[in-house]
């Protein structure tokens, strides 16, 4: 397929626009760069792609438009390269160079969350997750971020309420693609979903997390993995914390929450039997979780995989945990393993054929 036209202004070529990776005002402007005019027509074929999946009617525009409009189609990519497939709760997004990644569809009382993957593989190495042992292969495009709400809700016509970045990878080692996806996930004459629908969940990269709290929309909400009460024990499973140990982190999460009053925080700490789970870890935990104004702690029992050594807690330890955790007066939610049959549930996204690829491309 050719993708490049002949910009008459220029007289070279020109790419085509990206819709995708835009939100509507940088699709507008870019229209109006090109064709210096066309700004109330990019508005109109902007919502109907965001909104319903489908370029706008021609019959719809005035007979005097119509040559324009053909031409600002003409000009904008629409292609979707990749290919997707689905297993049960989980698809997997296959793009062009044959590398994977997969998004989860939750079901909720009202509609479902869609958990997104932010890039393929991770390099975070955090010891329990399946994601982490395949290393980082690479980022995902804006595109290719955008395209899994895309397909969810307006191919497959799932009715998503709310978005996690909780898939594959660390959404801040992909930061400047995760905001942007953020932006068009945001924007109201787009997808025009409530940034407070949205959660950011990281390992806790304390640098790019600043620039967070600086520049992202403060009604997006941030999730932190804790997974640990005390620096020993969290950098034995989260190599982050060698570099940003929990105090760091504590102070820059602080600040996160100074900055706006509707900056609420979600801390994710994965039970694990014999590393995370001693009744006295919950006590270190709620003296760290200390001097947070709005905190709420989700306790994930471990999910157990093939090719780990760790083990999950017994039901009375998860128990007993959770009730000393909340014996200090905190929020705590005990969460389900829901989806871990289909390698869907909490650090489990990196699925055998990624594997294989990524074993392929090291001995190549
Ligand atoms: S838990 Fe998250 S940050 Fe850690 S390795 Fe897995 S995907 Fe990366």
């Amino acid at each position: 397929m050719n993708t490049t036209l002949l910009n008459p202004n220029l007289a070279e070529p020109s790419p085509l626009i990206d819709l995708f990776s835009l939100t509507q005002k940088e699709y507008a402007d870019e229209v109006y760069k090109r064709f210096n005019k066309g700004k109330e027509i990019a508005l109109e074929i902007y919502s109907s792609w965001f909104k319903e999946g489908r370029k706008p009617d021609c019959a719809s525009v005035l007979p005097t438009a119509k040559t324009l409009f053909e031409k600002i189609l003409e000009a904008t990519d629409f292609s979707i390269p990749s290919s997707f497939k689905q297993h049960g709760s989980k698809w997997i997004q296959t793009f062009p160079d044959g590398l994977q990644t997969e998004s989860v569809e939750i079901a909720m009382e009202f509609g479902y969350t869609l958990c997104l993957s932010s890039q393929v593989g991770c390099k975070m190495g955090c010891a329990f997750c399946e994601t982490g042992r395949l290393g980082l292969i690479r980022n995902l495009s804006v595109k290719e971020i955008v395209l899994q709400l895309f397909y969810a809700k307006n191919l497959r016509k799932v009715p998503i309420r709310n978005l996690v970045f909780m898939g594959m990878g660390e959404p801040f080692d992909n930061y400047q693609a995760v905001k942007q996806a953020i932006a068009i996930f945001t924007d109201p004459y787009g997808f025009g979903l409530g940034p407070s629908r949205i959660t950011v969940s990281t390992s806790g990269l304390v640098d790019v997390l600043r620039q967070f709290t600086s520049e992202v929309d403060p009604r997006v909400k941030l999730a932190v993995s804790i997974n640990g009460s005390s620096n020993h024990v969290r950098s034995r499973v989260m190599p982050v914390n060698r570099r940003y140990d929990m105090d760091v982190l504590k102070s820059a999460l602080l600040d996160y929450q100074a900055s706006h009053p509707k900056r609420t925080l979600l801390f994710e700490y994965v039970l694990i039997e014999n590393v995370t789970d001693d009744v006295l870890m919950a006590d270190e935990l709620a003296a760290y979780c200390t001097g947070f104004t709005d905190l709420r702690i989700n306790l994930i029992p471990y999910n157990p995989q093939s090719r780990t050594r760790f083990v999950t807690p017994t039901k009375e330890a998860i128990q007993t945990f959770t009730d000393r955790l909340r014996s200090h007066g905190y929020r705590v939610y005990l969460r389900g393993t829901k989806g871990d049959k289909e390698m869907a549930a909490c650090g489990q996204l990196g699925n055998l054929g990624l594997r294989s690829i990524k074993i392929n491309s090291m001995l190549a």
